[in-house]
C-alpha cells in the first residue's frame, strides 16, 4: 500500500484516502497550440517503469493536491511536494538518484 505524507497538512495518508491525479509535471497546451501539441497534452503519458511524479489529491484530509516521486517498481516513495512547482525539489531529486544513479530529471522548459 503506498503511503504519502501530505505536504500541507503532514499527515501519513494511505491511498485510499487520497485520489489519483495522473502524471504530474504536464505541459499545458489549448486554443492556438498545435493539434500534435494538444494530443501530446491530452493523450501522451510516460507510464515508466521505475522513477514517476504523478499528482494525488488528500481527498479525505485537507482536500489539497500535491506532487508525488515514487518508483513504480518498488513502491519507494521519494518525497511528496507542493503541486505549485514545475520541478521536483532538490533534496527528492537527490534521493531519487541515490537509488538511480542513472536517472535524469527532463527539463520541462527546455522540451518547449
Ligand atoms: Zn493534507
Amino acid at each position: 500500500m503506498l503511503i504519502f505524507t501530505c505536504p500541507y497538512c503532514g499527515v501519513a495518508a494511505d491511498e485510499t484516502e487520497l485520489s489519483a491525479g495522473g502524471e504530474a509535471h504536464l505541459k499545458r497546451f489549448g486554443p492556438g497550440s498545435s493539434d500534435d501539441d494538444f494530443e501530446g497534452y491530452l493523450f501522451v503519458r510516460e507510464n515508466p517503469k521505475g522513477v514517476h511524479f504523478e499528482r494525488w489529491r488528500h481527498a479525505y484530509g485537507c482536500g489539497k493536491w500535491f506532487h508525488a516521486a515514487r518508483c513504480t517498481v518498488s513502491m519507494e516513495v521519494f518525497g511528496t511536494y507542493s503541486a505549485q512547482t514545475t520541478r521536483p525539489p532538490e533534496d527528492i531529486l537527490g534521493r531519487i538518484v541515490e537509488k538511480h544513479p542513472n536517472f535524469k530529471w527532463r527539463d520541462i522548459e527546455a522540451a518547449e
